[in-house]
Formats: C-alpha cells, structure tokens, sequence
C-alpha cells in the first residue's frame, strides 16, 4: 500500500507514491481522480477517489470551512485528524493525509468497500453469534490498543463503523475522541500530585468504550439497543438504573447474555 508510506498526516508519502524531493509537499485535488460519491455527512460529502501516482483507491471526504465554523466544530476536527492519522490498526479506518483549499477540508481515507455496519444491521435486524462474535473481538482488539495509547474514542456506535472489502470491521469517526494524557498533562502538568481516582481516570474514562463494546453486543443480538425507550428520559433512568433486560427472542446463548451481563458489573465495580 503506497500511500499508507507517509510519516506525517498533511505530508506526502516519503517513498514509492512520490519521488523523495517532494517529500514535504502537501497533498491537492489534482493528486487524485475523483469517482463516485459513498455517502452525505453533516459537513459534506464522501467521494470514491484514487491517488494519480499509486493508483490507490481511497475515501476522500470533503469538509465545507463555512459549516465547520459555524457548527464550532474546527478544533474538533483538529483532534480527529491528529488522532486518526496516528493509529495503525487493522480494524481501525486509517487516516491517510488532509490538505486545504480556500473553501474546503478535504481527509484522505481508507475505503471501506461494504460500507456501513449499520445498514448490515438494519438489513439482518440482527446478527448471529458467531458474526456479533467476529465484530465484537475486532472491535475489542481495536480498543485495546487505543487504550493502550491513551486514546478513548467516546463514540462507539454501528453508525460509527465500517466494513471493508473482506467484511473486516473498521472503527471510524474519531470526532469525539481524546488523547487522556495529553489532556491530563495539560490540566495537571505532572502525575504526581494527583490523588488515587485522577490516577485511576485513564482506565476509568476508557471504560466509557468497554460499555458501548456491552451495548454494541447487546443490538447485534437482538437488533436494538438495550436501554431504548420511547421518551429520552425514559433512557436516561434505565441507563442510570441499568435496566438490563432479555427479551425471549430472538435466542440468544446464556454465555453471550452472560458476556453482556459482565460488562454491567465491570463498570459498576469501576
Ligand atoms: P459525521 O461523521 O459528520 O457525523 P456522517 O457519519 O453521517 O457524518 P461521514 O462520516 O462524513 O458521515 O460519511 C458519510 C457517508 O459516507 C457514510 O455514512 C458512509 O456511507 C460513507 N463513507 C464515509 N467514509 C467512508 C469510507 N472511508 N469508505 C466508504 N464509505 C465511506
Ligand atoms: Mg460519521
């Protein structure tokens, strides 16, 4: 893969995609040929695209300034791509590169050729365990190694993931993520004079993913989230109580409720 050469988010690859004397150039539009679109996000549009030099197929999207700025989102936007563009992971959607025009913000992205999870859900209405199994271990390896880099996602939800071309799960939209020991040392300058439960509050914020890794368990099995209710403060008491219940269908093995049961009591331990 050419393109994923590059040592820098906004720099062009160092080797086979460019010659080493652009090295530091940035990327532009004219670098790629752009295909079909993929889909509407809330900030503009995602386009099939290929890089001219390497042939390399990728997901370009492309972020309006004007709706950036306006939603507040620009410093948002920011994290992502620092974040995304740092982790390699084969369940997690590499961020290849983003260059800028006077009007827009474009990401270079992996494409992931199945698309979204969530239409997969919605087709199925609901997963077998052996597929929710598949997902949820690459889902899980996925979190390990962003929590082991400090990172938390914050936003685990079928929306949120992809498919690739071999029906491979990939982590997407890192647009709520944090980097916890970036913040902590900007918040606190040093670890030592922070008490037990700041210490603890790396392992403590990343839980917030375990729990949706719970809940995403939860809505492959019986096609809807656990805690739903009609009114949002419905949700909010059940979630707030863990109103965990099981539906007699679809069936679903004493081993996965209990999988999903664990994590309740993880959290509450935490
Ligand atoms: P936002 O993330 O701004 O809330 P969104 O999640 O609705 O918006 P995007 O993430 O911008 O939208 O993507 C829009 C659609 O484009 C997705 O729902 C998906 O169908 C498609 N898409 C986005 N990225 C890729 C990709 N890397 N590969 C294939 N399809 C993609
Ligand atoms: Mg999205």
């Amino acid at each position: 893969m050419a393109i994923a050469a590059e040592s820098q988010a906004g720099e062009k690859p160092s080797s086979e995609v460019s010659a080493a004397s652009d090295k530091q150039r940035r990327w532009n539009l004219s670098d790629f040929d752009i295909g079909k679109p993929l889909g509407r996000g809330k900030f503009g549009h995602v386009y099939l695209a290929r890089e001219k030099k390497s042939n390399h197929i990728v997901a370009l999207k492309v972020l309006f300034k004007t709706q950036l700025k306006q939603s507040q989102v620009e410093h948002q936007l920011r994290r992502e791509v620092e974040i995304q563009s740092h982790l390699r992971h084969p369940n997690i959607l590499r961020l290849y590169g983003y260059f800028y025009d006077q009007t827009r913000v474009y990401l270079i992205l992996e494409y992931a050729a199945k698309g979204e999870l969530y239409k997969e859900l919605q087709k199925c209405k609901f997963f077998s365990e052996k597929r929710a199994a598949t997902y949820i271990s690459s889902l899980a390896r996925a979190l390990i190694y962003c929590h082991a880099k400090h990172v938390i996602h914050r936003d685990i939800k079928p929306e949120n993931l992809l498919i690739g071309a071999q029906g491979e799960l990939k982590i997407a939209d890192f647009g709520w993520s944090v980097h916890t020991f970036n913040r902590r040392r900007t918040m606190c300058g040093t670890l030592d004079y922070l008490p037990p439960e700041m210490v603890e509050s790396v392992e403590h914020d990343a839980s917030v993913d375990i729990w949706s890794l719970g809940v995403l368990c939860y809505e492959f099995l019986y096609g809807v989230p656990p805690f739903e209710a009609k009114e949002h403060s419905d949700t909010y008491r059940r979630i707030i109580k863990v109103d965990l219940k099981f539906p007699s269908k679809p069936i679903v093995s004493s081993s996965a409720k209990d999988l999903i049961s664990q994590v309740k009591l993880l959290l509450v331990a935490v």
